[in-house]
């Protein structure tokens, strides 16, 4: 059965030493009088509910799975998930960062971003549920009216409440414009919706007593397209004045989904037959209320694939410690044993580092990024806030995906390392692997946040983010461009930074006689700028270990290794995506559709 120790040290580490989230979040008058210790604290409770609530219910919630009852559509989540959220809504965890008005601690976003990790790590399927309602407070923090606010918010941030995001339609997934699901205004000012949702995570459970589902729906006289969709709040029950739940709404589960990972978590088909619900933001605004949720959300996935890849890759190391195959080609290094424990093979070394880089480099990007959430949310400066925002939308996309393809890779290496013991399901390796793979698909699959990258983030403001993003990695360069000991580092980054830059201004050029260039390019152009990203937090994290390394702290020489490790077998792997992202269009789109 795997184990998990909450990386509380490297948490510290990226929160203190590296981004100086403290001194950050005190220039935001609501965080004025954060500090260190409060953060320490917090993350350290939070590693224990996740280590010893929520991890001994992975491997049983998996095999368990969630059962629909057809007669009632009550949906039963597997045993133990309700006690453990029991105890979440006890803790106040749901409130942790959500506004005091509505109840919440206010605490900034990045420990919450912290505690997810963990809870991910720990038990992704369960992290699910409180996860998406965070999501929804955070659609109708920003977009409900006064009344949906003071009806829904309490109970979202105390988590008596739970929360669903239903776009998804069997005919429609990417391309939301075609969604059918209809809305008919009432005379009292609600609406009644009609219509049928697939794959809606957290769409039916017995954790909470009420679900407030964010739905999307076309208005009668709605134009075609994505222009025409709605955003409706349609609870489970309806809510009374006083704010207790009342009737059974018209919102149920028709089917929950056999699926490859995520047992735990019930993926629901939902059947509106005419049920209550209220609009959120203007009419025909719909898509764009909801990308208040979907960002959070696409955060929320990278986030799960950086809990999957610290759990596998501390399991993963563990047991190379302890399996004994073969001696090391240079000689024994357990003489005394019958053969030398696996990680003494140079490429089972190779696995675990790729592991363990990509996990601490998710990690730095994620609360790099969290950070620069919360100035965007509440610095009072405006320009402060406005390049903040920037930036996260820039990343946003580049940590929904680069971090969850880094995962799937990470736990099949994790899983190899196992050998044959990986593949049976007792050791809990498959499982990881096995969750870590809808992380690329839901949110928006990760073409798609490719297409955002460099369609919408890049190419449509002529670079503008992409060039803030740069002067940024520049500035560093030019710091640490004289200090002998961080050439290693700065060369290899100013290199790709000049790279990056040359190939986003020929894609733009192609992409002028041709649209399918920027399709062609896509995915190869997210993952270079994700290893751009990677290697400059890389090397600022390497900038402090080598200043610390005679500390005797064996944690700055493990992070500098970590570090050399990423810039040597790693960020070389740019070289090759940048040809292939240089070949366009021509090779994909040669072949006639009739031959393939
Ligand atoms: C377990 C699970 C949980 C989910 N949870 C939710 C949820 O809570 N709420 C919800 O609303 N939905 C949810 N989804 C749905 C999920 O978001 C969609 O499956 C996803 O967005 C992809 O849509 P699709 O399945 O229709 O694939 P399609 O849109 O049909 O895409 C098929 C393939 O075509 C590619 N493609 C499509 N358009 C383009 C393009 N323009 N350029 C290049 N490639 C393209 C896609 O990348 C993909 O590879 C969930 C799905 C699963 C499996």
């Amino acid at each position: 059965m795997p184990s998990y120790q909450p990386p509380l040290r490297d948490m510290r580490f990226v929160l203190h030493e590296l981004l100086g989230a403290v001194e950050q979040l005190q220039e935001i008058p609501a965080h004025a009088e954060l500090d260190a210790s409060t953060v320490d604290a917090v993350l350290e409770e939070g590693g224990r509910f996740a280590a010893e609530v929520l991890m001994p219910l992975n491997q049983s919630g998996d095999r368990e799975g969630c059962v629909l009852d057809p007669a009632t559509h009550e949906v039963r989540t597997p045993a133990g998930f309700r006690q453990a959220y029991a105890q979440y809504v006890a803790g106040g965890w749901p409130a942790l960062s959500t506004d005091p008005a509505f109840g919440g601690q206010g605490l900034p976003h990045v420990l919450n971003q912290c505690l997810y990790e963990m809870m991910n790590s720990a038990n992704q399927a369960w992290a699910m549920y409180p996860g998406l309602s965070h999501g929804a407070y955070e659609c109708l923090h920003v977009h409900g009216t006064p009344e949906q606010k003071a009806m829904y918010l309490p109970k979202l941030s105390s988590g008596e409440w739970t929360g669903s995001m239903c776009l998804t339609e069997s005919h429609c997934g990417t391309d939301l414009g075609l969604l059918r699901s209809k809305a008919e205004p009432q005379a009292d000012g609600s609406y009644r919706i009609t219509g049928n949702k697939i794959f809606i995570s957290s769409g039916e459970h017995d954790l909470a007593e009420n679900i407030v589902h964010l739905v999307l729906a076309r208005l009668p006289d709605s134009p075609a397209g994505s222009k025409g969709i709605s955003l409706f709040a349609v609870p489970k029950f309806t809510v009374a004045a006083d704010g207790t739940p009342g009737a059974r709404n018209a919102i149920t589960c028709g089917r929950i989904e056999e699926k490859m990972g995520i047992h735990g978590n019930s993926t629901c088909a939902m059947d509106l037959d005419g049920a209550v619900g209220s609009l959120v933001g203007a009419p025909h605004k719909g898509l764009a209320a909801m990308f208040v949720m979907m960002n959070a959300a696409r955060l929320g996935v990278g986030n799960q694939s950086l809990g999957i890849t610290e759990v596998a890759y501390q399991n993963a190391v563990q047991y190379a410690r302890e399996r004994l195959q073969m001696r090391s080609m240079s000689g024994p290094k357990a003489p005394e044993r019958a053969a030398d424990p696996i990680i003494v093979h140079p490429d089972v070394r190779k696995m675990l580092l790729t592991a363990r880089a990509y996990a601490e480099g998710a990690r730095a990007l994620s609360l790099h990024t969290v950070l620069l959430l919360d100035r965007e949310l509440a610095h009072p400066d405006p320009a402060v806030r406005a390049a903040a925002a920037d930036e996260v939308a820039l990343l946003t996309p580049i940590i929904k995906a680069f971090v969850t393809d880094n995962a799937w890779l990470a736990t099949s290496h994790c899983l190899q390392v196992y050998g044959g013991h990986g593949y049976i399901a007792e050791w809990g390796m498959e499982q990881y692997v096995r969750d870590a793979r809808i992380n690329m698909i839901y949110e928006g699959t990760n073409t798609i946040q490719s297409l955002d990258l460099l369609g919408r983030k890049v190419l449509a403001d002529n670079g503008k983010r992409l060039e803030a993003f740069g002067k940024r990695v520049a500035e560093f360069i030019e710091e640490e461009g004289t200090d002998a000991a961080m050439q290693e580092f700065v060369n290899p980054l100013a290199d790709l930074g000049d790279k990056v830059t040359q190939l986003t201004t020929e894609i733009g050029f192609k992409a002028m006689g041709n649209a399918d260039e920027v399709g062609a390019a896509a995915v190869d152009y997210l993952r270079i700028v994700g290893h751009l990203a990677f290697a400059y937090l890389f090397a600022r994290m390497a900038k402090i270990a080598l200043a610390k390394q005679d500390s005797g702290d064996p944690f700055y020489t493990a992070k500098l290794a970590t570090a050399r490790f990423y810039f040597a077998k790693l960020l070389p792997e740019t070289a090759t995506l940048i040809r292939s992202a240089r070949a366009g269009a021509a090779p994909l789109m040669a072949m006639d559709e009739a031959h393939f």
